[in-house]
């Protein structure tokens, strides 16, 4: 070996390939690793099904609803549903929480395209009936056309009564579309405009059915919709003003799968952010296993996507308030300043995903500074765009902490800047968090096509992503 080979090793800093860094035996685990989390992403497209998922999941490991009155407190696990769309998970450990915790916090809600509160129309011209749309967080319109949709979310009928709908996702159930334009008539309509005026708002809208009611062979004004209205009140017993409260939203239809022919990656909706949300609640399970000094929490948060504000974002009291209950479970001082003291004292994971380099347009990152799928997790010391405006940026000594953590569990890690600078940008919910005073870094795996439909990660990703975070849970 070249005296310098020797010298590069010694001190030049290299990130490492998982492929090539692992025994085959990790590398078999990453892989089985990933069959669940397909499963997951599947059957979890809303943050109330993460949600249900969720407390199905921690139900089978005799974790407690914190908000249920018990006999004793002698559970250590715990957890608490907040407003349906948030939630968080505890296993407390042996030394006071006022100590400090240790927090890994993501969020469980994606970009979606909701119908309107009155989304029920006819069309005038085609007699089609319609479902009028708002989209949700940030999407490239044009994505969103001329693929299968599934419709899920929830309708509280008059009496209170709540209705769950999924509608798209089993083999025998129709699915819905948005209508693109034929690329034959597209040359003014769509292909002289920029990508961002091609599809607007108002060309989103839903194919919903096309028989119209018949009353004694004669047809009746809108009866389309008045059709598809009645198929509706026949298998959910909902009326039309019904909708008017409802949360539904569409998303892609159908199933995350395997990518390449490797299969080292998957592809599916929603990965952004639930990537992070099952792993760290994967972390957490095993953390609940071993004796732990410190008490390991996760947050799953809601509104992310749309600047993190409400009831069930991350900007909300409910982040604050769970280590309340917990220090009141704990048999601790509940008050004001001892909750904010334990809050000061704590070490978060702002658990979300970055963007990988994307070999079709790689001029849009940094590659010494940016994340390479299949190398790792990546910490981002900072996001925010321009001069870092918006960004939590969390300090050297948090950052060489979580580092050296990674380093002694053989975490496969990089760093990750999001995009070049000045290149356009994004946040997380770094900032609220670091609000409260706890020490706070931005931490998960890249993904190609971030938003889309289809996101990508790497398996290898994944399972760096879950051994950081576990590594975090029992070391910081
Ligand atoms: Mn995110
Ligand atoms: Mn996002």
């Amino acid at each position: 070996m070249k005296k310098s080979d020797d010298l590069r090793k010694k001190i030049a800093y290299e990130r490492k390939c998982f492929w090539t860094d692992t025994t085959k035996n990790e590398q078999k685990t990453a892989m089985k690793f990933a069959e669940n989390y397909k499963k997951f992403l599947s059957a979890a497209k809303t943050e109330r099904e993460v949600i249900d998922y969720t407390v199905e999941e921690l139900k089978g490991k005799n974790f407690i609803n914190i908000d249920v009155p018990q006999k004793n407190n002698n559970n250590r696990r715990v957890y608490k549903v907040f407003k349906n769309k948030a939630m968080a998970v505890a296993v407390i450990g042996k030394n006071p929480m006022s100590e400090g915790v240790n927090i890994v916090a993501s969020h469980i809600d994606a970009p979606r395209v909701d119908l309107k509160q009155n989304p029920f129309d006819e069309d005038k011209i085609t007699k089609l009936a319609i479902l009028k749309t708002h989209y949700y967080g940030g999407i490239k319109k044009y994505q969103w056309m001329s693929t299968p949709l599934a419709l899920h979310g929830i309708v509280i009928k008059a009496n209170g009564e709540r209705v769950d709908i999924c509608i798209g996702e089993n083999d025998n159930d129709p699915v819905l579309v948005m209508p693109d334009l034929l690329i034959h008539l597209s040359r003014k309509e769509q292909m002289s405009k920029p990508m961002s005026e091609a599809v607007s708002a108002a060309h989103m809208n839903v194919l919903l059915g096309s028989i119209p009611y018949y009353e004694d062979k004669e047809e009746t004004k809108d009866a389309v919709k008045l059709n598809a209205l009645n198929l509706i009140f026949d298998k959910y017993d909902i009326k039309e003003e019904d909708f008017l409260s409802a949360e539904l939203y569409l998303v892609p239809a159908g199933k995350a799968r395997d990518l390449g022919v490797d299969k080292s990656m998957v592809i599916g909706y929603g990965q952004d952010d639930r990537i992070c949300a099952y792993t760290s609640l994967q972390a957490l399970l095993d953390v609940m296993e071993m004796e732990s000094d410190k008490t390991s929490i996760i947050y799953f948060f809601d509104k992310e996507e749309v600047g993190s504000d409400g009831a069930s974002g991350a900007n909300s009291i409910f982040f604050l308030d769970f280590i309340g209950d917990l220090l009141k479970y704990n048999n601790e001082d509940a008050g004001s300043y001892n909750t904010r003291k334990t809050l000061i004292k704590s070490s978060v994971i702002s658990a979300d995903v970055n963007a990988a380099i994307n070999p079709n347009f790689p001029s849009v990152h940094e590659a010494s500074n940016a994340v390479h799928m299949g190398y790792g997790v990546g910490i981002a010391k900072f996001l925010g765009s321009g001069g870092k405006g918006g960004t939590n940026d969390a300090s050297s000594e948090f950052t060489a902490k979580v580092m050296r953590i990674f380093n002694e569990e053989k975490v496969n890690w990089q760093i990750g800047a999001l995009g070049k600078v000045d290149e356009g940008g994004g946040g997380t919910i770094a900032k609220f968090l670091s609000y409260h005073g706890c020490d706070v870094i931005d931490c998960g795996p890249g993904l190609l096509s971030m938003h889309s439909l289809n996101e990508v990660c790497s398996k290898a990703d994944l399972y760096s992503t879950y051994k950081a975070y576990k590594a975090f849970l029992l070391k910081a």
